[in-house]
């Protein structure tokens, strides 16, 4: 059998190593003219750091394994020493890094929030993450926002404040974008919201020495991947299929694997055309907006001041930071997400302004010396022509339950991986990596 993947991101490289270790033949054709996708490595300061995806976490055990088997290593976020900063309108409480920590807010804040985060909990366990529309509840629940829900569940301005810039910091979207139905989905398919959030024993444990990205290089290695080859068409008849690329080369296989973000895949010709069902559900799954912003120190000095480097706020453009110096200290370098409507304001401003908004958030959280920053990067994933948006795509009201059955199944000979299929860790590399191994197997198995 001979297969192409479209796509070198962690879902095609994964699919492509299972499928050529079982025999296939295989080509990976990947528009970029680097393998990696969502991940990518950069610098500042000399110093390694992912523009893209990053962190590994406790139950990401396919990611541990494929560093360990491709000769890599782990380090951990910077989290231990010092405390976690909130910033809720004029209210700033130190928490300690430790997984499901809470901010010390006054007291009715405090069991507002601890109501919301347990009625959120169970919900969210009464969802199947394989199959959400077959929640017995799934019309109401997929029928309003999360942002309704928040302010129904809610009572607090603080208790709001905080799901709301913890669900741009999960989704980089807003709480208004996206179903409840979703939320609860993600938050099951990634163990539960706590997790998500947290550092230690939580999605932020971990990164790898010298870049995510190695793990993607690293993977691709023994394959045949052509690089800066776009492919704009996929074909299939009763004998076989094929995929045609920018240049208009054809290549021929017997069956293809779309590993594209879902968006990015209803954004290909199709022939025959795709259903109409397929199609539509790509037209409603937008991906996220976020921007990622560098600022490097001479020291890490918010360390000096009891500070871990973490913030989150509900004010922007900057609302929640983490510490990603090198594992030696030898410089302090703070990350700062720009998420949702933030990034949608933020990503239109010119390029001076923006450094300075990102830098005036930092002195909002960690005093006048993040000021005096000695460089600074920045990386806008929707400006990207082949990715549009990250970190994921995310399910707006009435999408799981009008269009969710359409999203796992191939459409003949072609088949769909990537972060956004996963069942399990949907959304992060631990879903790409056990997505393209699903579609691999189904691909094999449908070869019979
Ligand atoms: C800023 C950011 C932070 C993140 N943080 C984390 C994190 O800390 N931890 C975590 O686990 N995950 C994180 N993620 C998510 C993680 O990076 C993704 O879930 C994962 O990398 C997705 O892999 P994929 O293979 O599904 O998709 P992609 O990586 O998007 O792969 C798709 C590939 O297809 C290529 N392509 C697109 N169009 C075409 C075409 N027409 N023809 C050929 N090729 C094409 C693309 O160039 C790309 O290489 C983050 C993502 C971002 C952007």
């Amino acid at each position: 059998m001979r297969v192409v993947v479209v796509g070198a991101g962690l879902a095609g490289l994964s699919a492509a190593r299972d499928l050529q270790r079982a025999g296939v033949e295989l080509v990976v054709v990947e528009a970029r003219d680097r393998v990696g996708g969502r991940l990518e490595g950069g610098t500042i300061e000399g110093r390694p750091v992912e523009l893209g995806g990053t962190w590994l976490g406790e139950g990401h055990t396919r990611m541990y394994a494929l560093v360990e088997e491709l000769g890599l290593e782990t380090f951990r976020t910077w989290n231990d020493e010092g405390k976690l900063l909130i910033q809720l309108g004029t209210k700033r409480a130190l928490v300690s890094g430790t997984k499901g920590a809470v901010p010390r807010l006054n007291p009715v804040a405090l069991a507002d929030l601890a109501q919301g985060m347990a009625r959120f909990g169970r919900l969210a366990r009464s969802v199947d993450p394989a199959q959400p529309w077959a929640h017995p509840r799934a019309e109401r629940l997929d029928g309003q926002t999360f942002e309704s829900w928040v302010r129904r569940t809610l009572r607090t301005p603080s208790g709001r404040a905080y799901f709301r810039v913890a669900t741009e910091a999960v989704f980089a979207a807003d709480a208004s974008d996206l179903s409840l139905l979703h939320a609860l989905f993600y938050a099951v398919s990634n163990a539960d919201l706590e997790t998500l959030l947290a550092v230690d024993r939580g999605a932020q444990q971990d990164r790898v020495v010298g870049g995510s990205v190695l793990v993607a290089e690293r993977m691709a290695a023994d394959l045949d991947v052509r690089l800066s080859t776009p492919v704009t068409t996929v074909a299939q008849d009763d004998s076989g299929a094929s995929v045609v690329t920018r240049s208009g080369e054809t290549i021929a296989a017997d069956r293809v694997v779309v590993a594209l973000p879902p968006t990015l895949a209803g954004r290909l010709h199709y022939d025959p055309v795709l259903p109409a069902w397929r199609d539509q559900l790509t037209q409603r799954v937008p991906a996220g907006t976020v921007a990622k912003t560098f600022a490097a120190y001479p020291t890490p000095f918010w360390r000096d001041a009891g500070l871990n480097g973490q913030a989150a706020s509900d004010t922007g453009p900057v609302k929640v930071t983490f510490d990603v110096s090198p594992p030696d200290g030898s410089v302090g370098i703070l990350l700062g997400f720009v998420e949702g409507g933030e990034a949608r304001r933020w990503q239109r401003l010119p390029e001076g302004e923006r450094r300075r908004a990102v830098l005036d958030s930092f002195v909002r959280y960690f005093g006048p010396q993040a000021a005096e920053s000695s460089a600074y990067v920045e990386k806008d994933w929707s400006a990207e022509e082949f990715t549009r948006g990250c970190y994921g795509a995310h399910f707006a009201p009435g999408v799981w339950t009008s269009y969710g059955p359409a999203l796992r199944p191939p459409v003949g000979r072609v088949h769909w991986a990537g972060a956004e299929y996963a069942v399990q860790w949907n959304g992060y590399m631990e879903g790409a990596v056990r997505s393209g191994a699903t579609t691999a197997r189904e691909v094999l198995e449908a070869d019979g």
